[in-house]
């Protein structure tokens, strides 16, 4: 009896899930600097219960491993066999007590249904596909022409304020894009400030650094050098950002106050950073002379290009976790047709992966680059 139960092993993927979303939850808890001790040790025995689940008996770290672990690439805290993919070398606290970029969105997008995690976890009550599919289908019921409409202004407006939104939404406000007051997000304030990000436009994340400086930085473009620094000098009044990273364009602080909103997170990640990517490849392609035109028949898929005797369905997807992404795709029936899965360009290194878990489903995963490289000598040829 005893030799039977310690060869049970969960289904690889199930226990990858479990293990990267308790690690998240348990992340979350040891970088929040508000939680109690008593509360913090709570949730880490909770956690590792579930992280526990996924080993074979006797093999599952201690309590004091688990937290230590938090702090070393995710890939140290998987079962033997269990290939966490491209989240494997992801930090979930840094040596700062920080929390990672990513794990929020990590979590959801790994999220599975382990009693009372869930609700601890607040963010990762659905599948990040679940919340995906819920919106799509509000917007597919206003129409082609109101669901592009629809779909630009959640790429272009993910944040601003009451006045200007509701301008531009006109008799649709407020009836998509869950938005809500900038200061709800959490941790984008400084002194009663936010910040746009130069690139997506919604509120950059701002964390305490050393000596009363802040870092603030985009949580899905810090990777391509989007992060700044406040400049102590100027306070007290509007802090003022010094740019920290490659591609740090000036920034105005806005007022954090009531009438202040932005779209939720979920709507960020999963409709206005994809859109973004889209209406960069929308340019790009009309540039070189192809037809465009954006979610045909009601989103069946986002981009559809023609240039010349070549045509392209495209869907864009900006996943935290790439590999996660795959499964979704994977879950749902195949495309009846061709469909080019572009993905951001600093998730390249994920591109293979993917592609070997999307074989024989008529998908194939690019970048943004790769892509418009794509487009680029189809026009050519053409010529
Ligand atoms: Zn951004």
């Amino acid at each position: 009896m005893k030799g039977k139960v310690s060869r049970t092993l969960m289904e690889p993927t199930a226990a990858r899930d479990s293990v990267v979303m308790a690690a998240c939850a348990a992340a979350s808890a040891v970088a929040d600097p508000a939680m109690a001790d008593r509360d913090k040790a709570a949730r880490l025995m909770e956690c590792l219960g579930v992280v526990s689940a996924a080993f074979l008996i006797g093999t599952a770290p201690t309590l004091r491993e688990f937290r230590r672990l938090l702090h070393e690439p995710l890939i140290r805290l998987m079962p033997t066999g269990v290939d966490p993919g491209p989240v494997g070398d992801l930090v979930l606290v840094d040596e700062t007590g920080r929390l990672c970029d990513e794990a929020e969105d990590i979590c959801r997008e790994h999220v599975v249904p382990v009693a009372g995690l869930a609700e601890r976890w607040p963010v990762a009550r659905l599948r990040a596909e679940q919340e995906e599919w819920r919106l799509y289908r509000a917007l597919r019921s206003l129409g082609q022409g109101g669901y592009v409409r629809a779909r630009e202004l959640l790429v272009d407006l993910p944040a601003g304020e009451l006045r200007v939104l509701r301008h531009a939404w006109d008799d649709l406000w407020p009836r998509f894009g869950d938005y809500a007051p900038v200061s709800d997000l959490g941790r984008v304030q400084v002194d009663g400030w936010w910040f746009p990000c130069p690139a997506c436009r919604w509120p950059m994340r701002a964390e305490p650094a050393a000596g009363g400086v802040w870092r603030v930085a985009c949580e899905a473009h810090a990777a391509r050098g989007i992060a700044y620094t406040t400049s102590p000098a100027d306070w007290p009044g509007r802090p003022v950002l010094a740019a920290a990273g490659r591609h740090a364009g000036k920034v105005e602080g806005q007022p954090a106050t009531a009438d202040h909103l932005a779209v939720s997170r979920p709507v960020w990640r999963y409709v206005t950073l994809p859109g973004a990517m889209e209406a960069d490849l929308r340019d790009h392609a009309r540039r070189l002379g192809a037809d465009v035109s954006m979610w045909p028949n009601l989103d069946e898929f986002d981009l559809h290009i023609q240039l010349g005797r070549n045509v392209w369905r495209i869907d864009a997807k900006a996943w935290a976790s790439p590999v996660a992404l795959a499964h979704a795709l994977l879950a749902g029936e195949p495309p009846d047709q061709h469909l080019e899965i572009v993905i951001p360009d600093h998730q390249r290194p994920a591109c293979a992966a993917i592609n070997d878990m999307l074989a024989g489903r008529r998908m194939t995963a690019r970048t943004l680059s790769g892509m418009k490289r794509l487009l680029d000598r189809a026009a050519r040829e053409a010529r």
